[in-house]
């Protein structure tokens, strides 16, 4: 799912009116939308586009399709974009700052000017940040079932979250591993109802609640992990850990003044418009409760739209 990658020096030449910084389901969607109205858009993506969608085992939830896998899903995006003349750079964004009235991109090997701006970089993976976490990941600890599941076969495995991304790990991961062990820290689970009744159901997983992962365990790998439960340690022999507790967002690459919530999501007004004059986002990176491919398109949709004319 690559494209063009372009090495030149300082691309003063290439005419961009919008720069959509993330190639996710929200920059994809926001680049179809100005493009197709007549603007030059360039759309920056460091690793392949789709985001966090194309990491998604199955999505059940996106109209026109009833079951998709994520890489599909994300390869038709693609193909609509570039359909659509969007064009791509797969180049990691280090830096965007303002110039006069137009934007400068800076990323590792180019620099790039823009009129306007969309920013849709999708969030960070959450890490709980134990000893050993670094050491390990790779080498047992996980942060992507679909991408790392397949080293698990027949293999004890623990997943620790408790939303529709730990359920979405558990359904991938039961055709793979041993056992999986779902850890979560409280009796609560904020998963759809109807996928976490289908994940109860499943023979190989064992549920395990108001438990805290404290330790990673292991030589050169991981060998097994120590659980809190209410105060009482627990041990399990587990080969991989997968964690599934949420996302951060990371806009340290964003030099300009832009108003942010408390938790560090852009604020935007019903235009997708941030508190800067031709600086729009969209998608999981703002402020707003439901994060899903679909309600990032929509985002994209009216970023890309607000793009069209002088806001
Ligand atoms: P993202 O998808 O995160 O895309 C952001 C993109 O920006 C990424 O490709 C990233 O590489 C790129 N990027 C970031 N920073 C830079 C930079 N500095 N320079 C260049 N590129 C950059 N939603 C559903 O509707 N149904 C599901 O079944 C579903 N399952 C999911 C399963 C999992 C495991 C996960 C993690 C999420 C799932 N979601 C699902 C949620 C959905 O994937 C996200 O809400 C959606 O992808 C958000 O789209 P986005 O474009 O805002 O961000």
């Amino acid at each position: 799912m690559f494209g063009k990658k372009i090495n030149l020096g300082y691309h003063n030449s290439m005419k961009i009116d919008v720069a959509v910084i993330g190639g996710g389901p929200a920059g994809i969607t926001a680049g179809i939308f100005a493009s197709r109205a007549g603007l030059n858009v360039t759309c920056f993506e460091r690793l392949s586009v789709g985001g966090q969608a194309a990491l998604s085992y199955e999505i059940a939830n996106y109209p026109g399709f009833e079951n998709i896998s994520g890489w599909d899903l994300s390869e038709k995006f693609l193909n609509h974009a570039k359909s659509a003349e969007v064009e791509f750079v797969y180049e990691d964004v280090k830096s965007v700052e303002k110039n006069k009235s137009k934007f400068i991109i800076k990323t590792s090997n180019n620099k790039y000017e823009a009129k306007k701006i969309i920013i849709a970089t999708g969030c960070k993976t959450r890490k709980l940040n134990l000893e050993n976490e670094a050491k390990f990941t790779g080498k047992g600890v996980s942060y992507c079932a679909s991408c790392d599941g397949g080293f698990y076969k027949g293999k004890n495995v623990c997943v620790v979250g408790g939303g529709d991304s730990a359920m979405e790990y558990v359904n991938y991961l039961t055709r793979i591993a041993n056992k999986i062990y779902l850890v979560n820290r409280s009796e609560r689970f904020r998963a759809n109802e109807q996928t976490f009744n289908k994940v109860k159901k499943l023979k190989n997983v064992e549920i395990i609640t108001n438990a805290n992962v404290v330790s990673l365990n292991g030589k050169d790998i991981l060998e097994d992990i120590d659980l809190d439960i209410l105060g009482e340690k627990k041990n399990l022999k587990v080969d991989g850990i997968f964690f599934a507790i949420g996302q951060i967002p990371d806009l340290s690459f964003v030099k300009l003044n832009l108003k942010k919530d408390s938790l560090g999501y852009l604020l935007v007004d019903e235009d997708m418009q941030t508190n800067m004059k031709n600086v729009f986002a969209c998608g999981d990176i703002i402020s707003k409760r439901f994060k899903q491919v679909i309600t990032a398109c929509a985002d994209g949709a009216i970023a890309g739209n607000s793009c069209i004319g002088g806001k």
